[in-house]
């Protein structure tokens, strides 16, 4: 099988890349190292089925030229992190939107089979207690910055699902419940690398807001396999499937076990959002996902629960 990832130097590309590779596919990736490092391909950069382009997605001709050459595309390039959300508005709206439309239309031309990555964000601030593909979503005001984000992901999936019926392009969307593991970067915003790294060096752990706000963690592993499984069922085509885990943690109780499992000295503090992000900045209180579709089509299930995370992140700043 010949593969396009969009994003493969990527925190998920790249594991994504590495389980392709072993699997014996032919694998292309494309990435603007913009979060993606080539540090995270630098071992596949020897294999000879591995093919890298570092561009941007916005360059056309090169999105023609790759898609032109596969049968499968993993959309995985986007702008992500809270932080960079809100320190570029424009980046992150122009990548999302534009990026994916050129994706689709590349894949469209060549009939490729197509996946887009898409986010729980999609979902707002819920309060209900596990959220299903197909709720209702709740944006707050179009002036708090960090909905762009959902907003722009939420226009990705209504362009594949309007590729899939009009056009009919084999399309597949899943939506991510905030994955972590070794390769990310706390660069970006992102808790459980930023709160590692500073045990490790036992510096304050930085809890933002009053620390109740609560998650579900992913291990990338599984977000990986979950990905490779759906875009082999014929019956995954144009539907959408959130891949996550359902043990939910309050990001306080995440900073005592990471302290503890680091063994660190560091303080636990708390700052204002304001502090963080700036002016009227919204956070969700809960995100955690209801996974029955995916188990029900491909068998999901978590291997790795929050310690196992945690442990294989620790493990990974260390080296
Ligand atoms: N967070 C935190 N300290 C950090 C980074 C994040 O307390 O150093 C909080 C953040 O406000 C959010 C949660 O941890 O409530 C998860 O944040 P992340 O940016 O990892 O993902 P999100 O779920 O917000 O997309």
């Amino acid at each position: 099988m010949k593969v396009l990832i969009t994003g493969g130097a990527g925190f998920i590309g790249s594991h994504l890349a590495e389980k392709l590779i072993e699997r014996g596919d032919e694998v292309y990736i494309i990435d603007n190292l913009s979060t993606g490092r080539l540090e995270n391909i630098k071992h596949l950069a020897k294999n000879e089925n591995f093919h890298y382009t570092i561009d941007s997605i916005m360059n056309e001709k090169a999105m023609d030229n790759l898609a032109s050459k596969c049968e499968h595309i993993y959309h995985l390039a986007a702008a992500v992190g809270v932080k960079l959300i809100m320190d570029k508005p424009i980046e992150t709206i122009e990548t999302n939107v534009r990026g994916t439309e050129i994706v689709l239309k590349v894949a469209n031309r060549y009939k490729c089979k197509v996946l887009i990555a898409s986010t729980s964000e999609i979902y707002g601030n819920h309060v209900l207690h596990s959220l299903h593909e197909d709720d209702n979503r709740v944006m707050g005001s179009v002036k708090k910055r960090r909905w762009a984000y959902a907003a722009s992901k939420a226009t990705d999936e209504f362009l594949a699902l309007a590729y899939y019926d009009e056009k009919k392009l084999p399309v597949v969307i899943t939506r991510f419940f905030n994955t972590v593991g070794p390769r990310q970067t706390g660069t970006y915003g992102m808790v459980i690398p930023n709160f590692i790294q500073d045990a490790l060096l036992d510096k304050p752990i930085t809890v933002y807001g009053d620390g109740d706000q609560s998650r579900s963690f992913t291990y990338v592993g599984d977000v990986v396999d979950a990905v490779i499984k759906l875009m082999s069922h014929p019956d995954a085509v144009g539907n959408i499937f959130n891949i996550g885990s359902e043990e939910e943690i309050t990001i306080n109780e995440l900073a005592s076990k990471v302290k503890e499992m680091a063994a660190s000295k560091s303080a636990i503090t708390h700052i204002p959002y304001e502090e963080v992000y700036g002016k009227g900045f919204e956070d969700m209180r809960k995100r955690v996902p209801n996974i029955n579709r995916i188990k029900e089509l491909i068998g999901y299930k978590s291997t790795a629960d929050i310690d196992m995370i945690i442990k294989s992140v620790i493990e990974y700043f260390k080296s």
